[in-house]
């Protein structure tokens, strides 16, 4: 039997079991960079299935699976783990156990994807070639993302994966769907934090201040020219200040004003000329109205950029899989992603999986207290993920 159906037929006879996987990691979510049980599960579930791994970023888990001639080839495939800062409000069996923690994301859908992905690959290796490196990491939704430890701590070395695949749950596309993009696909995300100080005074008195409130006016004002004079029309890019703070009674100038704000970007070289852009009117703008001015730019994931060709070889397996009516083209988001890191270095694909049921109510957005998926989806995951690892090639 082609290897194909045979993955497709292991898929859908793992599938309760591996839902019941889910809700357990559902019920025991943890937060980024300490998911402790979390990690161990995985790593238990390895074990089992024979799979050698190693430990990075503290709860990171890279397992090394070898088929035919593992030194032919490697293929990354990339689960993240961590849970979010949310109450659960959904009332379901499985409901988080963890007060004030909440898989939001779907994390517990990603991590249970990659380990059936692992297990058919497992039972199949006498009939795929070369290496697949299993990453399972910590940390995606805390800057500065564990992705970026798990690079340093050389995830990409040792084998060097040629390519790495990525998956998310997509609350928007309807369960049995799945949905790709080649190029540009998800935005840099760097945070904006400004201090306006001054002499502040009495307001009757305007004269013998510096007015800290007019100085942040203006400086909102002057950085909206940031990406409408600067920056190409064809390229998105987004400038918010979202939070401004000072001042407290109506007859006192206040000595500091705060502000905060996001930039987010497509392109690598236009998101530091911004910065530059940032900083030069922030500081200008302050020196010109007598006032001092703290800037720091936190800077957080790059841009998701997925490889055309590692694209039309995934999207090209996934028709073959799946039909040509069930794939679709992802678009595009201003949200980041910490996936970002490994496809700045190496050819990256991260593609959606359809989890939306509207006649079920499956419907919340991720990151909402009654997010939840439509468990069916997990059939898919993991055997698109086995047939990534087993069949992708990249040149
Ligand atoms: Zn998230
Ligand atoms: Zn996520």
């Amino acid at each position: 039997m082609a290897l194909m159906e045979q993955i497709r037929q292991k898929a859908a006879s793992y599938a309760n079991e591996y839902i019941a996987i889910r809700q357990h990691l559902h019920a025991h979510p943890e937060l980024s960079y300490q998911e402790y049980k979390t990690s161990a599960f995985v790593q238990e579930h390895l074990r089992q299935l024979g799979i050698p791994f190693s430990i990075m970023a503290g709860t990171g888990v890279v397992g090394i699976l070898e088929g035919k001639n593992p030194e032919s080839r490697c293929i990354a495939l990339r689960a993240d783990m961590d849970a979010l800062p949310i109450q659960e409000e959904n009332d379901i069996p499985y409901k988080s156990q963890n007060p004030g923690v909440m898989h939001a994301c779907g994390h517990d859908v990603h991590t249970t994807c990659l380990l059936g992905a692992a297990r058919i690959l497992k039972e199949l290796k006498d009939q795929w070639t070369g290496t697949v490196k299993l990453i399972f990491q910590p940390g995606e939704e805390k800057n500065p993302g564990g992705a970026s430890f798990m690079i340093r701590d050389g995830v990409l070395e040792n084998p060097a994966p040629a390519a790495i695949f990525g998956l998310h749950v997509h609350p928007q596309l309807p369960v049995g769907r799945i949905s790709f993009r080649a190029g540009k696909v998800m935005a840099s995300a760097d945070e904006i934090y400004i201090t306006v100080k001054g002499t502040g005074g009495h307001a009757a008195a305007p004269n013998l201040t510096t007015d800290t409130i007019l100085v942040a006016s203006h400086i909102v004002v002057a950085l909206q020219q940031v990406i409408s004079r600067n920056c190409n029309p064809q390229q998105p890019s987004v400038l918010s200040i979202t939070s401004i703070q000072g001042g407290h009674t109506t007859n006192v100038i206040p000595s500091e004003v705060k502000m905060m704000g996001t930039f987010r970007a497509m392109d690598e070289e236009w998101r530091f000329k911004a910065h530059e852009l940032i900083r030069n009117i922030v500081e200008g703008t302050a020196r010109a109205m007598g006032a001092e001015v703290n800037l720091h730019i936190d800077v957080g994931y790059p841009s998701v950029y997925n490889n055309e060709e590692l694209h039309e070889v995934a999207k090209g397996l996934a028709v073959e899989y799946m039909g040509a009516d069930k794939v679709d083209e992802t678009e595009l988001r201003m949200g980041a992603e910490d996936f970002g890191y490994y496809s700045q270095k190496i050819p990256g694909c991260f593609y959606r999986l359809g989890v939306m049921n509207k006649e079920r109510g499956i419907v919340s957005g991720v990151h909402t207290p009654t997010f939840n998926v439509d468990e069916s989806a997990i059939e898919t995951g993991i055997g698109l993920m086995a047939l990534f690892g087993a069949l992708a090639e990249i040149r």
